[in-house]
């Protein structure tokens, strides 16, 4: 069968290489992709706002499955217009990526079904927002309510930066439209964790849990980016919260989603934090894989993808085979110099085929004139390590990490350094 995968970043390159391995998986193609996808995917120079192009490309290909990556287009009804064209299609409908889409609505959802989530209280008017902030204690956070790349929280340690962030978000409309609306959160403490889980509707088959690393520099410090690093298990965080998690929190939310009329298909990711009484919380919901989240999930998993990406689109996930690998995987990103801010591209990537014991996920490169890899993002690659446990998986990744060369390289040395101790 032949495959669509939408999307051109580390995480659909660990897609790419996860449905490569299925026996049933014929051709994959990868829109726009990026020159390390082209490794195991054949590029399709098609950005994944156009529609219509997609639609048309999957119909002459006739391939017999699409998947969606990232979450723009899912939020902008990506799935609906394959499902418009008959085309079988892994990934939520409009109506479900709302969850990610819209903070308002995600924290109203779970106010109404009783869902552990912080405190909130949602406004349209800055006026009203900027009273009510007021009234509260720091620290804050403030949340635009649509999709800002990432960007659109702040968590407010004085008031000055909470009221700089509400006018940023209402007044100066820094996020366009996306600030219209803003929701002011109870700051939570604690540890974070992720859990994806494949949904149909109220069938919930989890995946292995993971840990991001958002800020740039080591101890978290500096500005957040779209993910330095991750790995999975989390030896040290308890199954017992785990399982809480899943049952207190996803399971509800699947089953809430399908009482509004909203039934999601496709990967739920759910940012949790365990706070200090050892209870889960909702942080925010997202519609689709985690990146670079997938980087450590999918090489655990010991089934076939594409079997499951097939049973959610048929109705069968619950009876399919779901395993994991009992190894553990750390992800460290190697990034361009600069990055999150402004970064320069083109530099010349030297070691790739040194490596040899990690998989390596491109998230941004090309390739130049004289066929050389080259940086062509602010996130570069993903180097994972696997082994028997985190200290072998992440020492793994680290020698291999330094074997990739590139002007300005930069990551983080202590990605999983916490499920150490
Ligand atoms: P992403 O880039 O993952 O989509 P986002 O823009 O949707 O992020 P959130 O995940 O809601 O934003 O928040 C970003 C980060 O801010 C979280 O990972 C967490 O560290 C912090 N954060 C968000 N809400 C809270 C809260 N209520 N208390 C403490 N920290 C929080």
């Amino acid at each position: 069968m032949d495959i669509l995968v939408i999307g051109g970043g580390g995480r659909e390159h660990a897609i790419c290489w996860a449905l490569a391995k299925s026996p049933k998986a014929g051709k994959i193609f990868c829109a726009p992709g990026n020159a390390g996808i082209g490794e195991v995917a054949e590029i399709v120079p098609i950005q994944v706002s156009e529609f219509d192009r997609l639609t048309a490309f999957a119909q002459e290909k006739q391939v017999g499955l699409v998947v969606v990556g990232p979450d723009d287009p899912l939020a902008d009804g990506i799935v609906d217009a394959f499902e418009a064209k008959d085309i079988p299609v892994f990934g939520p409908r409009k109506n479900a990526a709302h969850i990610e889409g819209s903070k308002t609505f995600m924290k109203d959802l779970l106010r109404k079904y009783n869902i552990p989530t912080a405190a909130y209280e949602k406004f349209d008017n800055y006026e009203a927002a900027l009273e009510y902030l007021r009234s509260q204690p720091v620290p804050i956070v403030i949340k635009a309510d649509g999709l800002a790349a990432g960007k659109g929280v702040t968590v407010a340690f004085t008031r000055e930066e909470a009221e700089k962030a509400l006018a940023d978000i209402m007044v100066t409309q820094v996020f366009g439209s996306a600030g219209s609306q803003v929701v002011i959160e109870e700051f939570m403490t604690g540890q974070e964790m992720s859990i994806l889980a494949f949904v149909d509707g109220e069938t919930v088959r989890p995946m292995s849990a993971a840990q991001d690393h958002k800020q740039v520099f080591d101890g978290d410090k500096g500005p957040n980016t779209g993910g330095m690093g991750t790995y999975s298990p989390l030896p040290h965080i308890a199954d017992s919260i785990i399982e809480e998690a899943i049952e207190t929190i996803i399971k509800p939310t699947a089953k809430a989603m399908v009482s509004e009329g909203r039934s999601f298909r496709g990967v739920l990711f759910a940012g949790l934090m365990i706070t200090p009484d050892g209870k889960p919380k909702t942080i925010e919901f997202n519609a689709r894989f985690g990146d670079p989240e997938t980087q450590v999930v999918l090489p655990r998993l010991k089934s076939d993808l594409l079997e499951i990406f097939l049973a959610a689109v048929n109705g069968t996930l619950d009876q399919v085979e779901i395993e994991w690998s009992d190894e553990a995987a750390v992800c460290v990103v190697l990034a361009s110099p600069g990055y999150p801010a402004s970064y320069p591209k083109g530099l010349v990537i030297s070691g790739l085929e040194q490596v040899q014991d990690a998989l390596v996920f491109h998230a941004g490169t090309a390739k130049n004139a004289d066929g050389e890899w080259v940086t062509n993002g602010g996130r570069v690659l993903g180097v994972v390590g696997l082994g028997r446990d985190i200290a072998e998986a992440r020492s793994k990744a680290y020698a291999e990490a330094e074997r990739i060369a590139f002007e300005g390289k930069h990551f983080r040395t202590d990605i999983a350094a916490k499920a150490l101790v």
